[in-house]
């Protein structure tokens, strides 16, 4: 089986090893801080009572207050939330966010829950977290299966304890305290930060080949601005199955489509598509931006694209990984691809903390400066450790993460 924390240590092993930081640092940095289970009981409509398992797992704070998402999914568990709590300390340090990082979720499959089940669930779980959340403390963001309206309960419930507390949770609804440019931020960092890589090697995103497994809000928003930029998408997928046309789906239509219908199948003008397929698709960059661990050691080969753009958390495992190096296929690590989302989240949690409201244009100028930063840092400890350009991120990461403990002191 395989184990999702033990592949993110292996990476941030790696730059461990390059940095040359002993065992101590490793176990110091790497081991999640406090970690969370909570026991959700539920009423559910028909009377029955639900019972779920929810976490929190705050990894590390040395740069700031934990900071990551919360996912509802049936595949929620203590493994995955370490690895994606500690996805998000090394996040935050490459994208130079004042945060630490942390991850959380529910074991459910929403889909089979009403919506006053998903209120329910959703506010049982503040109510047992909210001992470990904070402004100042953890503040909660969307995930896989959670959304604006998940955090606008979490909101509510949470400042019904403690009192009004917006800067709590971040992706709220623009009505509660959300910003401007939050909903597309993930997608548009992943397009600025495959723009830059592009620009690096002399290359324009207009006229590149995309192929999307993951047709939500990251996905879709990826989608619609690499549309815009001239850029062509050959290939979406979401959890139904596919849509392909290799002269470029016409991406405003496809979303026209998922509005109505629910999913990108059946889109007219498109041939269906499956998700293992999808990764196999003749194409320049291919996106995983939906589950995790979904290219391995068993289908690293067929990869045909010269980019992988893990918009997705921790979508290759550490074999597919070497595969995909070895054949000379650059993969755009998650801790940089999909940072945009914890940095407009960082520009919410401002203007909720100075009772602003600020423009879209401001959001994303911001967003953009992030990104090219993080890009560049990235770039430069690539050619500096003379590394592949996952474990340059994890060393920049590292370094600021070290930098922050030893300044903060242990005594
Ligand atoms: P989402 O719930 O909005 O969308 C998920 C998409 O994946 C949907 O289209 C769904 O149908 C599809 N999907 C689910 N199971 C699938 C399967 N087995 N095969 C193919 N497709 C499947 O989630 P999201 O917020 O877009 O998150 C997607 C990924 O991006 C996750 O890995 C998440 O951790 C990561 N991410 C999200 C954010 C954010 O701001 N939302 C930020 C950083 C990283």
């Amino acid at each position: 089986m395989h184990r999702a924390y033990e592949t993110t240590n292996l990476y941030v092993d790696r730059a461990f090893d390059l940095l040359g930081l002993g065992e101590s640092y490793r176990t110091l940095l790497i081991t999640p801080k406090r970690e969370l289970r909570v026991e959700l009981n539920i009423e559910m409509d028909d009377g029955s009572i639900g019972n779920f398992s929810g976490y929190r797992i705050q990894h590390d704070n040395s740069r700031g207050p934990y900071k990551g998402g919360l996912r509802y999914h049936p595949e929620v568990d203590l493994d995955e939330v370490r690895s994606l709590a500690s996805l998000m300390t090394w996040k935050t340090a490459l994208v130079n966010v004042p945060y630490g990082g942390a991850k959380g979720g529910i074991q459910c499959d929403p889909s089979l829950l009403s919506l006053r089940e998903l209120e329910r669930l959703t506010r049982r779980f503040v109510e047992g977290i909210a001992i470990a959340i904070g402004p100042d403390i953890d503040i909660p963001a969307p995930d896989m299966n959670t959304n604006p309206q998940v955090m606008g309960w979490i909101f509510d419930h949470y400042s019904r304890l403690r009192g009004y507390a917006p800067a709590v949770v971040t992706g709220k609804p623009i009505e509660l305290g959300g910003s401007q440019g939050r909903s597309a931020a993930t997608g548009r960092g992943c397009m600025i930060t495959i723009r830059e890589v592009l620009a690096r090697d002399g290359k324009a995103l207009a006229g590149q080949r995309f192929a999307i497994q993951g047709f939500g809000n990251v996905g879709s928003w990826l989608a619609r601005l690499l549309y815009a930029e001239g850029a062509k998408v050959i290939a979406v997928s979401d959890v139904n199955g596919g849509a392909f046309n290799g002269d470029g789906l016409d991406v405003d239509a496809l979303v026209k489509h998922v509005a109505e219908t629910g999913s990108v199948v059946n889109f007219p003008g498109s041939e269906p598509i499956s998700n293992t397929e999808l990764l196999a698709v003749d194409c320049d960059v291919l996106v995983p931006a939906a589950l995790g661990h979904v290219l391995t050691d068993r289908n690293a080969n067929d990869v045909r694209a010269k980019y992988v753009l893990e918009a997705a958390n921790a979508p290759t495992t550490a074999d597919a990984d070497d595969i995909l190096t070895s054949r000379g296929i650059q993969c755009i690590p998650d801790i940089l691809a999909n940072a945009g989302g914890v940095a407009v989240s960082y520009l919410e949690w401002t203007q909720n903390r100075q009772a602003q409201e600020w423009p879209e244009h401001r959001v994303n100028q911001s967003l953009e400066e992030h990104m090219v930063a993080a890009h560049r840092a990235a770039a430069q400890a690539m050619q500096e450790y003379r590394c592949s350009m996952r474990t340059a991120a994890f060393v920049v990461a590292v370094q600021r993460v070290k930098r922050a403990t030893d300044l903060r002191g242990l005594g």
